[in-house]
């Protein structure tokens, strides 16, 4: 790995790893990342991702890739797949084991059949809504179901039916005998297999009936071997049932389920239903929008899985739920592609200047530095010639004070080129500024002061000559507040915290010729202005550019300043 990997710092999951190994109860760890197939990851998941692949590479064990696919309804293939793409693309690696819950449906019908046999589990056949309604509350204890008291003989000849098929949906379920009083609701004799007459993306109709995730999920973590199930806290609930199962049947491995907290992030939402309204109700441009906290929006935007890894590092394992700052985020790709992203110029709104002593028949080749912080990256060439561009906002008529770049009379360099000089300024019939006049000192070639003498400002610059025409695409956060959902409960909907300026699109951009024929996705640095990633095909002008992230860390003073009530 190339990236600058921080050293993973302590957590109370590794501490329980750690004292595992210690105290001779592990031999390997066998961790799993294990995604619904419903919807595409968000940065939320890589917080997951992280922890568990990172453990096992650290410890030397493994993690599964596996697909809770118990809900045939909402699930599909192509969810599998961006999946898969969005855990590589992280920097992650299965190996073979790949594995899905649906790939267990059988072995779970036999655990069922198991419970049944040991009297641990009945066919009940109240309708959901009495389901519901024996189950009680958090204050007052649930009813048995009638049906409770089932013969063994009978349930298994119904649990049979129920898979052949013989019943409507909602008509029967299977439930786990434990405890109605339990003061768990989870405990109150839970539906462990539904009918549901629909089609599965991987078992196609070979199935009508389905494990819950309840119970599918433990029972799978222990076929697979997993010793260390990490899931998000609101699991914690569920555990006393995760370890009911598993010590009710005979399965291969007794795996322990550790909850840690869900990660949020400010100025966004990372729930895959609200990241869908956001989709269909067409505040974005689909799940890969690069507003999207989804990865693979992160990744249009310009996101390195490095940064991402950083990131993951550095908001730490902890139980309680967390509001990260997005800025946190940006400082980790700044910080990555600090190193890694060559530099170019790019001018956003341009203005011309014509350099009057500079013949017109002739151009230049001069040299630029890839990159500051690493060598290694080389130099292109620059080619100069007597009309270029700069940035309208780097010339003022009317200087403020320390303002030190470009005015009339005053010296400024151009980054790489020359010490040029303002002598007269062309306005259009609406008094606009329409262009520069300047003369340059042919004695400052490549930027260096011929005779000691000063300037404040540095500029960067185009050749008008040989420009490429772009578009950039600056991108800001996609929702005013920063936390959209505080007020969901009050009724205020998430949705009307939309910036409305999260996207403006600036054509006309000037950038330089070396960018023809780079690489699609390539992130670079345009000088002075920020990170960005090309989107499509550099061959073509204009060339399109999405910033990932400004230079300056303007939203982490924000954020400050609102933390500190100010
Ligand atoms: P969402 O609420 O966005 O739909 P989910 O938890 O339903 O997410 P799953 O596909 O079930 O999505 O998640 C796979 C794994 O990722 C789970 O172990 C889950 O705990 C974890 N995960 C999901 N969101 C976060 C988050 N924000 N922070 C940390 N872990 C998360
Ligand atoms: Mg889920």
């Amino acid at each position: 790995m190339t990236e600058k990997e921080h050293s993973a710092p302590q957590h109370f999951i590794r501490n329980i790893i750690q004292e595992d190994f210690a105290g001779n109860r592990l031999q390997e760890l066998v961790t799993r990342f294990p995604p619904e197939p419903n919807g595409y990851l968000h940065i939320g998941h890589a917080k997951s991702i992280c922890l568990n692949f990172g453990l096992a590479r650290e410890f030397g064990g493994r993690c599964h890739l596996r697909f809770d696919d118990t809900n045939p309804l909402n699930e599909d293939e192509v969810y599998v797949d961006s999946i898969c793409r969005d855990v590589a693309w992280l920097g992650f690696d299965w190996g073979r084991h790949l594995y899905f819950a649906s790939d267990y449906y059988e072995q779970l019908y036999q655990y069922a059949v198991e419970l049944i046999k040991e009297d641990m589990a009945f066919v009940c056949s109240l309708s959901p809504e009495e389901i519901r309604h024996y189950r009680g509350t958090l204050t007052q204890p649930g009813t048995d179901s009638p049906y409770r008291t089932r013969g063994v003989e009978e349930n298994l000849d119904l649990f049979r039916r129920m898979r052949q098929g013989e019943f409507s949906e909602g008509s029967h379920v299977l439930r786990a005998k434990i405890d109605m009083a339990s003061s768990n609701l989870n405990m109150r004799d839970p539906v462990i297999f539904r009918i549901l007459h629909a089609r599965h993306h991987r078992t196609g109709d070979q199935w009508c009936i389905y494990p819950t995730y309840d119970f599918a999920h433990c029972l799978s973590d222990a076929q697979e071997g997993v010793t260390h199930s990490l899931c998000s806290q609101e699991f914690e609930d569920h555990r006393p049932l995760y370890d009911w199962f598993i010590e009710h049947l005979p399965v291969p491995a007794r795996p322990k389920q550790i909850e840690f907290a869900r990660m949020n992030l400010t100025y966004t939402v990372l729930s895959k239903r609200r990241l869908n309204r956001l989709v269909e109700e067409g505040h974005v441009d689909g799940w890969d929008d690069p507003r999207m906290p989804t990865l693979s929006g992160l990744r249009k935007r310009g996101y390195t899985p490095g940064a991402i890894r950083t990131f993951c590092d550095m908001i730490g394992v902890g139980k309680s739920e967390s509001l990260v700052q997005m800025s946190m985020l940006e400082h980790a790709l700044r910080d990555d592609l600090n190193y890694r992203a060559p530099r170019f110029m790019g001018v956003q709104d341009p203005l011309k200047v014509v350099i009057l002593n500079y013949p017109q028949d002739i151009e230049e080749e001069l040299e630029g530095i890839n990159n500051p912080e690493d060598e290694s990256m080389g130099t292109r060439s620059l080619p100069f010639s007597r009309e270029i561009y700069i940035e309208r906002d780097d010339f003022r008529e009317d200087p403020p004070k320390k303002y030190f770049r470009l005015a009339p009379g005053r010296e400024v360099r151009l980054r790489y080129a020359y010490f040029i000089t303002c002598v007269d300024v062309v306005k259009d019939e609406n008094g606009e500024i329409a262009e520069l006049h300047c003369t340059y000192d042919p004695e400052s070639r490549g930027g260096s002061s011929p005779d000691g003498r000063k300037v404040k400002g540095t500029l960067h610059w185009v050749s008008a000559r040989h420009c490429l025409e772009a578009e950039f695409r600056l991108y800001d956060r996609l929702f005013t507040k920063a936390d959209p959902t505080a007020e969901e409960k009050k009724g205020v909907d998430f949705v009307q915290y939309i910036n409305p300026e999260s996207l403006r699109v600036v054509a006309g951009c000037k950038v330089e010729p070396a960018l023809r024929g780079i690489e699609p996705r390539t992130r670079l640095q345009f000088e002075r202005k920020g990170y960005f990633c090309l989107e499509g095909d550099s061959g073509k002008e204009p060339l399109v550019f999405n910033m990932a992230v400004a230079l300056k860390d303007t939203w982490a003073k924000i954020e400050k300043r609102e933390q500190q009530g100010g």
